[in-house]
């Protein structure tokens, strides 16, 4: 067990300061949008036929304790992670072999290599790819050397639908109206104007879609343009996909419009020119040109029910519209991908960051992760992973998104003992990062839930380039740090998905 850093935090409140602030929390969430739909189990739908009702989103109480190095550390490298990331989607090559050892014993991704394929084979018509990224973290401390101080080592790299960045830049607002109206007890002299560092995903991420959009240019057809949000149906976290949507809107002038992932067959059509055009259901008579395709779905073999799914998504990949992110960009944030950079002693970093101060600080957020297959790697995982107490120390993921897939310690070695050999290699196995302890309180369905706490910081990172192909073919055109998003769960739980049910959206106070 970690020891507990900060044990006076937060606060105890007694009865009237909890009614004072809980009071305060619950309005400004809906009033800011700080919100969810419900989940059934809290409000049925005979309750809500019509789908009318929102909830505020799991939310702390209380901004959470975060080491003021680390998360500037995270800051720092987020450029650097856009660069290497940009680089992978853009070798071919690279991801063909990282790939290939996944086709034969993982459909999902050889359906998506499949989608490349197929419109390499036509050609592409869009040299432009945007990515909305975020890198997540917790810190760690090496045990063997604690006077080293705390880091950043990186949990995972999201290259599609990265959630969350709407929601977080009001959880901010939220914890900084707490203290404006004194909710937070005297006593706590942690929280602060200086000690709650603005969280600007809202405004960073539109810009990153608004640069795109305007990089696609006009309509030469004379069509009005739009911005197309791919989306789940139904979608709980619906808000925190609009703030994004309306700052587009408001600030950048752009028409967005919803479409569902299922929907994309009957409502877009590509033209001679594979434009991508879309005809609202609403509005049958209109026309719009697709500039960009945002994608807040299609990350999960689930969303894919039949060959109809996955032939609408070959007609967005075909199209000349930007994709946020391109099939080639969604493969390269796989598990395994990161997992053949942040090997111990691989080479590939070098391959995409040639800048040696730029990888040494990439490098030093990388935890150790292994492949499970058969090479010299591989075999000492297999023996960590199968050995009941060594494969306490780890995590073995799928090439899965979304939360909820991975298998953590003293199950690892029974799970690998009923999966076939041979599929063993569609996971990796990661060393589990031990964040130091800590303490909050989350207000979840109308609950409280106090106690332990283990604090996850995403920071987003917007990047527009354009891969001409072959090895001089990318140019970076736009590449800034897009915000941040701490994500909070009880210290219990090994998963850290706010939406999957997990954890809760906080904010950070630097200490
Ligand atoms: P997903 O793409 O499904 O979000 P993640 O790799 O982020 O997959 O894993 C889900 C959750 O599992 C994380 O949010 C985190 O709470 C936990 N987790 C994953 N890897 C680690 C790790 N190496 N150390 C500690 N916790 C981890
Ligand atoms: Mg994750
Ligand atoms: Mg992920």
């Amino acid at each position: 067990m970690a020891t507990q850093l900060y044990p006076e935090y937060p606060p105890d409140l007694n009865e009237a300061e909890q009614t004072y602030l809980l009071s305060n929390l619950k309005d400004w969430s809906i009033a800011h949008g700080l919100a969810v739909r419900p989940t059934a189990s809290y409000v049925s739908a005979e309750t809500d036929p019509s789908g009318a009702l929102a909830t505020t989103a799991p939310v702390t109480l209380f901004p959470s304790l975060f080491p003021r190095v680390c998360f500037e550390q995270a800051k720092s490298v987020a450029q650097a992670y856009n660069e290497l990331y940009s680089a992978i989607a853009s070798d071919e090559e690279w991801l063909k072999q990282t790939v290939e050892e996944l086709v034969d014993i993982d459909d999902f991704i050889a359906e998506l290599w499949k989608v490349h394929l197929a419109v390499k084979q036509e050609g592409y018509v869009q040299p432009l790819n945007l990515g909305l990224f975020r890198s997540d973290y917790m810190v760690h401390t090496d045990p063997t050397n604690p006077q080293s101080g705390p880091c950043v080592k990186q949990v995972e790299f999201n290259t599609i639908a990265s959630s969350f960045g709407g929601l977080s830049s009001h959880v901010f607002g939220l914890h900084k109206h707490l203290l404006a109206i004194d909710a937070y007890p005297e006593t706590v002299a942690s929280i602060n104007d200086k000690s709650l560092p603005e969280s600007k995903s809202v405004p960073g991420l539109a810009l990153g879609m608004a640069k795109a959009h305007e990089a696609y240019g006009p309509s030469t057809g004379g069509l009005p343009t739009c911005v197309i949000f791919l989306v789940q149906d139904p979608e709980r976290n619906v808000f925190d996909q609009r703030h994004v949507e309306y700052e587009l809107n408001k600030t950048h002038g752009v028409r967005t419009f919803r479409l569902p992932f299922g929907r994309v067959l009957e409502d877009t059509k590509v033209d001679s020119d594979r434009k991508l055009i879309y005809t609202p259901p609403h509005a049958p008579s209109k026309q719009f040109e697709v500039t960009l395709v945002y994608f807040r779905a299609g990350y999960s073999p689930d969303e894919y029910h039949s060959q109809r799914d996955w032939d609408g998504r070959l007609q967005i990949e075909r199209s000349a519209a930007i994709k946020c992110p391109s099939v080639l960009t969604q493969l390269a944030g796989t598990k395994k991908a990161q997992q053949v950079l942040a090997t111990p002693h691989s080479p590939h970093l070098k391959r995409f960051l040639p800048d040696d101060a730029q990888a040494a600080e990439v490098l030093k957020t990388f935890a150790p992760i292994y492949p499970m297959d058969e090479s010299e790697a591989g075999k000492e995982a297999r023996k960590l992973a199968l050995d009941p107490e060594t494969a306490m120390r780890y995590v073995l993921k799928p090439q899965r998104e979304g939360g909820g897939n991975n298998v953590y310690r003293r199950a690892i070695p029974g799970f690998l003992k009923d999966t076939p050999e041979t599929h063993w290699p569609a996971h990796i196995l990661m060393e589990m990062i031990e964040p130091p302890a800590q303490d909050n309180v989350i207000f979840r369905n109308g609950e409280l839930q106090k106690g332990g706490v283990i604090c996850e910081l995403g920071i987003y990172g917007a990047c527009l380039w354009r891969d001409e192909g072959g090895q001089s073919g990318r140019e970076v055109l736009e590449n800034f740090e897009a915000g941040y998003l701490l994500r909070t769960k009880g210290s219990g739980s090994e998963e850290g998905g706010v939406a999957a049910g997990f954890g809760s959206v906080d904010s950070a106070c630097l200490v």
